[in-house]
């Protein structure tokens, strides 16, 4: 069984995301969407309020599981028996990034790879920042996230700053 790992901070989950998890479960047989919780960052969405939100997108993609982890990328690969990192590419500014992300996690783990993906072009230019400044405003995040989550996100953002 061929199982990948999407890990990432989805604060919130956009379009862009989504596109990203369904191509990669095309590829692989099990994929897990992977919350990273991060000590050093506080994001605007809980981890739970993160993982709720994903799953609520994802309920049509069969071979999808939503978790978080608070711990090593690595770490978490190992304990799902996953040999694949997948990592969707915006631009070239989130490559230097990715790269290096990639290149530790192979020190870690030798028989880890990473798999960056395209973006769709649709979403190039689109980031749960570009979401959550949006939102601050009370600007349409339609475009942005599926309908199902928009009102969540807007009670949650446009509320907390007015
Ligand atoms: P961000 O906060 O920058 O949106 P995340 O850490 O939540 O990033 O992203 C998780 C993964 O999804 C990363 O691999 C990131 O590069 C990818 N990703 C985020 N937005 C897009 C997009 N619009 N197109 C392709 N990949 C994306």
């Amino acid at each position: 069984m061929k199982i990948a790992i999407c890990p990432g901070s989805f604060d919130p989950v956009t379009k862009g995301h989504i596109d990203i998890l369904e191509r990669s479960c095309k590829l692989f047989d099990k994929v897990y969407v992977v919350v990273m919780i991060n000590p050093n960052k506080t994001p605007t969405f809980s981890t739970a309020e993160r993982v709720e939100l994903i799953k609520k997108v994802t309920k049509h993609i069969h071979n999808l599981e939503v978790e978080s982890y608070l711990g090593l990328v690595a770490d978490y690969a190992k304990e799902k028996n996953a040999h694949t990192i997948i990592k969707g590419l915006r631009a070239v500014t989130d490559f230097e990034y990715e790269f290096q992300q990639a290149l530790a996690n192979k020190k870690l783990k030798s028989d880890l790879e990473t798999l960056f993906m395209v973006t769709n072009q649709e979403y190039m230019y689109l980031s749960s920042t570009v979401v959550r400044e949006i939102a601050t405003f009370g600007g349409d995040i339609e475009q942005f996230v599926p309908v199902e989550i928009k009102d969540e996100i807007m009670n949650r953002i446009y509320k907390k700053e007015r």
